[in-house]
């Protein structure tokens, strides 16, 4: 007798909105159809069901202002050389060309940009990676940009200068999606107010569940679903659960004076501060509490008890965090967050647009 477990996977379109895999495939060694390390591989993505995943280009801050279109193009040549023209996936800007990939039995793979910054204050910079099939972008990262106020960084232009207003627009207009994770609330709200278009937050929790500023507040959730948006649900514990963020707040005090050292020493060479900030971030989470797949369910189970059902998914951040819930280890684990779901009540209607769906028709919203 086949459990509802198998019921579900069977068929099941797995549609992650965000993950940093590629920012490890630029390491010459790293091969994409089986890593030693990392979230994301082939052979993992064949065992959990991982149907289709928007890639981020996720170029770090301190590449700015100057040294970044170069960092996301290189990050765009390596998806194209070692899973595009392998045929380990296929790059898709549409939902037709994501069914089309489905078909052949390939990854469907969305590409977007993680940082306004990569931009470079540049409307026809933004076009140029809009032609090359890139269908979103964070409008900042861990920091502001010259337009854009980051959730992790102190206000600076009530949300949206006038250029960002500018930027959003223009977005909107090019059929490109907003990704307002990392933002502020302000942020968001100068969003909200500047355009009409549905949009997203990729990889977003709940702050009612976790109160820090990366997460989103239940009125924005809300409006965001008001929208037809959509929010991916983060794996990351230090996002999932309050105790986590304190404990590696702490870690990040204790190696602040590391990382100073290492900007004020190599602050020109952003090869080098980006994978010295890789390493410190490995130690932040050091020590801090286990916690597994419940933490996700929850905060799926709080975002669409606020915003519907339909507007939440999955957002994992895989290669992105440096440390995942005990049972959600990597990419092959999806079944287990079936499994949770399955057990928190849901049915299999509701799971297909937890695990896929609901990000599939927001996407659909944004075809040519
Ligand atoms: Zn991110």
């Amino acid at each position: 007798m086949k459990t509802q477990k198998e019921d579900v996977l069977k068929d099941l379109l797995i549609f992650d909105a965000h993950c940093d895999t590629v920012h490890d495939l630029i390491d010459p060694s790293v091969d994409f159809r089986k890593r030693k390390q990392g979230h994301v591989d082939l052979e993992k993505i064949r065992k959990g069901g991982l149907k289709a995943q928007i890639f981020a280009l996720y170029v770090n801050p301190v590449y700015a202002p100057y040294r970044s279109i170069k960092k996301a193009l290189l990050l765009y040549q390596t998806l194209e050389k070692k899973v595009f023209s392998l045929g380990y996936g296929m790059k898709v800007t549409s939902t037709f060309e994501m069914k089309s990939a489905l078909k052949e039995n390939k990854l469907a793979c969305w590409l977007s940009l993680e940082g306004g910054h990569i931009i470079e204050n540049s409307l026809e910079i933004l076009e140029f990676f809009n032609s090359l099939g890139i269908r979103s972008m964070t409008l900042t990262h861990s920091k502001n940009t010259d337009w854009a106020d980051s959730s992790g960084d102190s206000p600076q232009w009530d949300g949206l200068n006038a250029l960002g207003k500018k930027i959003v627009a223009r977005m909107e207009e090019l059929h490109m999606v907003i990704d307002v994770s990392h933002v502020s609330d302000k942020t968001v709200e100068a969003v909200l107010d500047a355009t009409s278009a549905p949009f997203m937050a990729s990889h977003s929790n709940a702050r009612a569940l976790c109160n820090i500023p990366r997460n989103l507040p239940d009125d924005l959730i809300k409006e965001i679903a008001e929208r037809n948006g959509y929010i991916g649900v983060n794996f990351f514990p230090v996002f999932l659960e309050k105790t986590i963020f304190d404990q590696v707040s702490k870690n990040v005090e204790k190696y602040e004076h590391q990382h100073q050292e290492i900007l004020q020493r190599k602050g020109d060479d952003p090869d080098f501060v980006s994978k010295a900030e890789s390493n410190l971030f490995q130690k932040y989470v050091e020590g801090s509490d286990s916690i597994d797949v419940n933490a996700v369910i929850d905060h799926i189970v709080h975002i669409a008890d606020v915003g519907g059902i339909d507007c939440v998914g999955l957002g994992s951040d895989f290669d992105g965090i440096n440390s995942t819930p005990s049972d959600l280890t990597d990419v092959s684990c999806y079944p287990a967050l079936v499994e949770g779901l399955t057990l928190r009540g849901y049915n299999t209607k509701e799971i297909q647009k937890i695990m896929g769906l609901n990000l599939y028709h927001f996407l659909k919203q944004f075809d040519p």
